[in-house]
């Protein structure tokens, strides 16, 4: 008895399907339904091992393989009465590739082999079907010189196209006994002019030439290029399935087909599928006759189609997934081929999920894993319906593919610069931005955009970054087009585009396409989506917030399931076209009491903000910053400045404009810092300027006050940014907490509120301890926590070296665009360990764009953070992605592999 680890060959009823690693996929599912009494023709596997073996032998086949092959041969004539080679009485056999993931790329199937010039005799006089013993032939022929004896397919079916188009014939069904016959010498003179030796006539010999054909498809170049994509290890290796012939092509009473046990594009519960009668194999998928859909067998053949949903039922239920079948009639007889977990659409994944739980098949808990965070996010953007996309691809519109930075879909006219694109929208038209890059001057012109491309920049260049925080489709690094602002064109795939001309985008594949492709747009989460996200809510532990600036965003951040504001940037306020001018007169007021003059018309406009957003966001905590960003970013650039002042000097027409710009130039020159980013800014910005900082609080808490006397429950809480030095916690904090005493006893309104810190410096993390004692929350900034502990910039690194550094294995991943747990996560389990043991009552979250991101999500859920905070769209992603973090924790699933 040879034990298990050296078994080299299995029957099917030998093994079973968590023996995928040796039996490849499809093996292992052909021996569990075997197991499980399902109409499968016997046969065997043999082992991916012998496939390692193979190719560490460089193409020598195991000794005494073939022997090993023979001897399970015999054992499955004895099963069927037939002889493998035998003139009267021919066993045939398919042989099948399989590894452990389905694989295109891979050796096709040979079928019918074991027919020979007089097996195919005895085969027709058994079967008293001459036509149908040639039809086999000719395709075994037709498969084992394409595939094994690797002459070209086309030469093959050339011949056969040549007696249809004399018999004037377009059906293969249509080609005679007597024609097939004829043909079948043509096909084994091809094979004897291209190999110089005849097709070959032993069946043992074309057993062998076929199990190292499967072999070396392993190694081909499309399987590796695939392998390489699908991140599948180049070791796994194939097994071969060697299994008995049953066949379709027998008459009208036969036939092949394949089928799903629901809808793999709706989800719907309903079997669906194609098939063909009188057929075989690659018929099906070939596309030369049109199959029927499987409903139409209920019409046709009704006792089949009920046994082939009674199986289809039964086997998803064993495997409990959605089942891609592949089945066999011959002569009224049923047949099971293949079944696999099957590929699925987002919709389809989602509806599948909470179906199968409700249905009790499932546990809510496997529910949840079944979805990905890149199925919530496709249901979340505007998509193309796949015929729409296919008809594109197919005349011809598909001009290059980018990388995809913001899944959705978008159709729309090309504009280049922000500007052309804001007029653009303004004139109600549909606005694709197209750019070799973007930067923040852009953001006026992105935020109106359907979309946006990008020649240059990966997945954290600012356009993808700005893109996924609006939701807008977009593509980045699209090298093939070639943009030049100045013409305002650009060239792709030896076409040109000007302004104004049509394209779209796929920002979940980066497919860019010409002309209009139409669209649908989710308007709200569809009801499967809200329903998993409500089992999300119960098994998570992290509360999800948002990141939102103004009501509008809140409001959608609510709908998508939110339940409170992580971080609401109080600097976007400052940027709106109508508050700009007055922030520009406090930047250059002389003295406080000019920078009080102007914040004084500033108040009124920020407390109306605050009413909106915590209104918004009754009965939840809204996290709101005080100003951030070195003040120059609200003043022109110096570029434009000194063309603007240089033009007005040499022209001499405006002597006031020029003396008013002389003062901005002034006073940028004095503010211009050689690292802004560690520069005049937060909290720094609110020590040396107190009364800006004082003006945001009192805004705050006047909006506080009016809406909790209208009796709307609020929960208000002020975040200090870029503490470093405890100093600079008690400073911010007593200014703080001064005026909104100042005006709860103003407005003799209670409002319950915190004020607590973002930690965003490594400073901050080490004296954590001290700041727990002064700050009631804390919140990890962890774009500028990433930035100040690597010490790399941010808005630089990716464009820079960031690419470089993964290529050559010095990162694996982006680290601002997934949490680095080892270095900036150690800072955080610092804080977060100091911080509770200081104050137990302290709330500790996340804001940045790391808060959106499945990975760093699962990373704040094992530090126990109170909350993640991110973008509105990434909300529901966050959702599920805490759910899967708890669920992975208490070790009750992992996610279905399709591959
Ligand atoms: P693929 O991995 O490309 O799907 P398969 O090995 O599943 O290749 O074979 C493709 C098709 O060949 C099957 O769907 C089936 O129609 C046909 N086929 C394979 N084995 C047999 C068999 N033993 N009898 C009849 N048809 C078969
Ligand atoms: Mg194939
Ligand atoms: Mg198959």
């Amino acid at each position: 008895m040879q034990n298990v680890a050296t078994k080299r060959i299995y029957l099917f009823e030998e093994g079973n399907a968590s023996m995928k690693d040796l039996l490849g996929g499809k093996g292992a599912n052909l021996a569990e339904m075997t197991k499980l009494g399902f109409p499968v023709p016997p046969g065997f596997t043999i082992t991916t091992e012998m496939c390692n073996d193979y190719s560490r032998n460089n193409g020598k086949l195991p000794d005494g393989l073939m022997e090993e092959v023979s001897a399970k041969v015999k054992v499955i004539e004895a099963k069927m009465g037939k002889k493998f080679g035998d003139v009267k009485n021919p066993l045939l056999f398919s042989v099948r590739s399989g590894a452990k993931f389905s694989m295109p790329g891979m050796m096709d199937t040979v079928l019918n082999l074991g027919l020979t010039d007089e097996s195919v005799l005895g085969l027709a006089a058994l079967t008293k079907n001459d036509r149908f013993a040639y039809d086999s032939y000719r395709r075994f022929i037709t498969m084992f010189g394409d595939v094994v004896l690797e002459i070209e397919r086309k030469k093959f079916d050339q011949l056969l196209d040549e007696k249809k188009k004399k018999l004037g014939v377009t059906d293969d069904q249509g080609v005679p006994f007597e024609s097939l016959k004829e043909l079948v010498g043509e096909l084994k003179e091809l094979v004897r002019k291209e190999t110089g030796k005849p097709f070959p006539q032993d069946v043992f010999e074309q057993l062998r030439l076929a199990v190292e054909a499967v072999f070396r498809s392993w190694n081909n170049p499309r399987a590796f290029v695939y392998r390489n994509k699908e991140k599948i290890a180049h070791d796994l290796g194939t097994a071969v399935n060697i299994q008995s012939m049953v066949f379709g092509n027998m008459g009208d009473d036969s036939g092949t087909g394949v089928a799903f046990t629901r809808n793999a594009s709706t989800g719907d519960k309903v079997l669906t599928g194609d098939f063909l009668f009188n057929a075989q194999g690659e018929d099906v998928v070939a596309g030369i006759r049109t199959p029927l859909p499987i409903s139409a067998m209920n019409d046709s053949k009704p006792q089949l189609y009920k046994e082939l949903s009674e199986i289809a039922n039964k086997l998803e239920k064993h495997y409990r997934d959605l089942q891609d079948m592949e089945f066999t009639i011959e002569q009224g007889k049923l047949f099971m081929l293949q079944t696999r977990s099957a590929k699925r659409t987002a919709p389809a994944a989602i509806k599948i999920a909470v179906d199968m739980a409700n249905e009790g098949l499932i546990t809510k808990e496997e529910a949840l894993m079944r979805v990905t965070p890149e199925h919530i996010n496709w249901m979340l953007h505007p998509y193309f319906l796949p015929a729409d996309k296919e008809k594109a691809v197919k005349e011809g519109k598909l001009l290059a593919k980018g990388t995809p930075a913001s899944p959705g879909a978008a159709s729309g006219l090309v504009f280049f610069e922000a500007e052309d694109a804001i007029k653009a929208n303004a004139a109600g038209k549909h606005v694709v931005l197209v750019r070799p890059e973007t930067t923040p001057d852009d953001a006026q012109g992105m935020l109106v955009s359907r979309g946006i491309l990008t020649s240059t920049g990966g997945p954290t260049s600012h356009a993808a970054l700005v893109a996924r925080g609006w939701g807008i489709p977009c593509v980045v690094g699209c090298e093939a087009v070639q943009v030049n602002l100045e013409k305002k064109i650009f060239t792709v795939a030896g076409k040109t585009f000007k302004e104004g001309d049509y394209i779209s985008i796929d920002g979940g594949t980066g497919e860019v396409m010409a002309g209009e492709i139409p669209m649908v747009k989710p308007t709200e989460l569809s009801p499967e989506c809200r329903e998993i996200l409500s089992w999300a809510d119960e098994m998570k532990k992290l509360g999800v917030y948002a990141n939102a600036d103004n009501p509008r965003d809140a409001q959608r951040a609510r709908n998508f399931g939110a339940t409170g504001i992580g971080l609401c940037r109080t600097e976007h306020m400052f940027m709106e076209a109508d508050r700009l001018p007055i922030v520009q007169e406090m930047i250059m007021a002389g003295t406080v009491e000019a920078r009080k003059v102007a914040l004084a018309k500033l108040l009124p406009v920020q407390r109306k903000d605050f009413y909106g957003i915590l209104k918004a966001m009754e009965g939840y905590p809204v996290i709101i910053r005080l100003l951030d960003p070195p003040l120059h970013e609200f003043l022109p650039s110096l570029e434009e400045l000194l063309v603007e002042v240089t033009t007005l000097r040499l022209t001499g027409k405006d002597p006031a404009a020029l003396k008013e710009k002389d003062k901005i130039l002034a006073k940028v020159r004095t503010l211009h810092e050689f690292n802004p980013m560690l520069g005049l800014r937060v909290c720094r910005l609110g020590i040396v300027y107190p009364e800006i900082y004082e003006m945001q609080v009192r805004a705050i808490f006047e909006a506080a006050c009016q809406l909790t006397k209208e009796g709307v429950n609020i929960l208000p809480e002020v975040m200090i940014p870029g503490v470093g030095h405890i100093n600079e916690m008690h400073f911010t904090r007593e200014m703080a907490v001064r005026i909104a005493e100042e005006v709860i006893k103003e407005t003799g309104v209670k409002v319950h509120y915190k004020v607590g810190t973002m930690v965003e410096l490594p400073r901050a993390c080490v004296i954590a301890g001290e700041l727990a004692k002064v700050a009631e929350f804390f919140s990890f900034g962890t774009n500028d926590l990433s930035q100040t502990t690597f010490g790399y910039s941010r808005d630089d690194a990716s464009k820079s070296f960031i690419p470089t550094y993964i290529q050559k294995g010095i990162l694996a991943v982006d680290p601002f665009a997934e949490l680095d747990r080892e270095g900036v996560g150690g800072l955080m389990k610092m804080a977060v360990k100091d911080g509770r043991a200081a104050n137990s009552k302290l709330e500790v979250g996340i804001c940045g764009e790391h808060g959106g991101d499945p990975s760093s999500i699962e990373f704040c859920h094992i530090l126990g953070l109170n909350y993640v905070s991110c973008s509105p769209y990434r909300v529901p992603v966050a959702r599920l992605a805490a759910a899967q973090a708890r669920i992975r924790e208490k070790g009750q699933g992992k996610g279905i592999d399709i591959r």
